[in-house]
């Protein structure tokens, strides 16, 4: 089986609640807690209609969960694929909740997606899709219920489109109700760099905690979009040298490092990394088993898992991508003495300055990039220390330690709440 069918027959929701159980066991949460928040809150299923530029009408699946609402607004990207399910919005919606709890920021968790490769629509069509998508799921979003952004294959252009939906549909502009958008209609500076700035902010700390030396550090990314492609420009930037990168259609290794800018522009020209002049091709699988101090998972869920993790040979596990480690992989790293940095924690950076620009957007104010990349510095690394010292304390591993945070801060504030009615 290649990784793609191994990483197909894993279902993202039964990872996402073994997760949960884990740390709701060791913080002997209450049976009451754990049954509310082992659900997702909301889960909207909607089919709708879009004209195709050869005139005949396609119907496309999509997608919005809630899974808790407890600590503020519903808070999750939108994202577009080909293998998107419900079950996997609802893991990715659940993992929102834990990762805005991480970093503590007022938000809750929810995700949505379409059933659909978008490479395969041209601009009309895929603003036609993103406009219906969007007046489907207004039953739920809004500035102060849900505010969706970026995930995987959407882009500022498509936030764009989805703020403007809905601000039509009420008669005046809403900037508040969706984040990752362009500057000039109130996005955040520093946005669109977040997630990989966040990641790299915690690999600089794991970094320092092991006594590894960044400037002879070699790094592997798999994944070139958002967040592949950026942390690998800022790791390079740190003084750490590329050495492999991949996406969907394959990947490339030089053992003596890559040029990374020129890797951009090439996979910005070719719309793959692939054939990039003077490296060897690789495969998504064979990228992951490269040795390397650093390794970045930056594209889907389920790309280590127990088939592969005894063939991991990284000193730290950074997941700039979402649910890229499976349970039981996570076990094997954690014996091998890998250390993990979540994903809950690694790329929390991106909801980060969503909320920075969630409220600038409410305060009708716009910071400069360095005020953002300051307070976005200060809020990551807190969290990886707050999750480093409960990981030293209890003795458990990174994943569990952030766990224990996170659930622990949802939980509470759900038990303040109490029930209703
Ligand atoms: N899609 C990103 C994530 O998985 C960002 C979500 C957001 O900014 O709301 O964290």
């Amino acid at each position: 089986m290649t990784t793609e069918q191994v990483a197909a027959r894993i279902n993202p929701w039964h990872v996402a609640q073994q997760q949960f159980d884990l740390a709701a066991d060791r913080l002997n949460l209450d049976e009451g807690l754990r049954r509310v928040l082992r659900e997702p809150r909301r889960e909207l299923t909607v089919h709708f209609p879009v004209k195709m530029d050869d005139g005949h009408v396609q119907v496309f699946t999509g997608y919005r969960v809630q899974h808790n609402l407890g600590r503020g607004p519903a808070k999750g990207g939108i994202r577009y694929h080909q293998d998107v399910s419900l079950d996997e919005v609802k893991a990715l919606a659940m993992w929102m909740t834990w990762k805005c709890a991480v970093v503590a920021i007022p938000f809750g968790g929810g995700k949505g997606g379409v059933i659909v490769d978008p490479k395969r629509l041209s601009m009309k069509e895929l603003e036609a899709l993103t406009r219906r998508f969007t007046t489907e799921i207004e039953v739920l979003i809004g500035p102060e219920r849900d505010i969706p952004a970026p995930d995987v294959n959407t882009n500022a252009q498509v936030m764009a489109w989805m703020m403007d939906t809905y601000s039509m549909h009420h008669g005046y502009t809403v900037p508040g109700v969706v984040t990752g958008k362009p500057i000039s209609l109130g996005g955040s500076e520093g946005r669109h760099e977040a997630t990989a700035r966040g990641t790299v902010y915690c690999i600089l700390e794991a970094a320092e905690h092991l006594g590894l030396d960044l400037g002879l550090a070699r790094v592997v990314v798999q994944g070139f979009g958002n967040a592949g492609s950026i942390a690998a420009r800022l790791i390079t930037a740190e003084g750490a040298t590329v050495i492999a990168v991949s996406d969907s259609e394959g990947g490339v290794h030089h053992p003596d490092g890559l040029d990374v800018n020129r890797l951009i522009a090439w996979k910005a020209e070719r719309g793959t990394v692939r054939g990039f002049p003077g490296a060897r091709a690789v495969t998504n699988a064979e990228l992951l088993e490269i040795e390397c101090d650093v390794l970045i998972p930056a594209a889907l869920e389920n790309q280590i898992t127990s088939r592969n993790a005894d063939r991991i040979h990284a000193r730290i596990v950074a997941e700039a991508a979402n649910g890229p480690t499976t349970p039981d992989a996570d076990r094997i790293l954690f014996e091998r003495g890998i250390f993990m940095i979540p994903d809950i924690l690694c790329n929390a950076g991106g909801v980060t300055v969503s909320y920075f620009e969630w409220v600038q957007d409410l305060n009708r104010d716009h910071w400069s990039e360095a005020i953002v990349n300051t307070k976005l510095k200060e809020i990551m690394v807190r969290a990886f220390r707050e999750v480093l010292e409960t990981d030293l304390r209890e003795e458990g591993n990174m994943r569990l330690a952030a766990y224990l945070v996170a659930v622990q801060r949802v939980a509470d504030a759900t038990a303040m709440r109490g029930l209703y009615p």
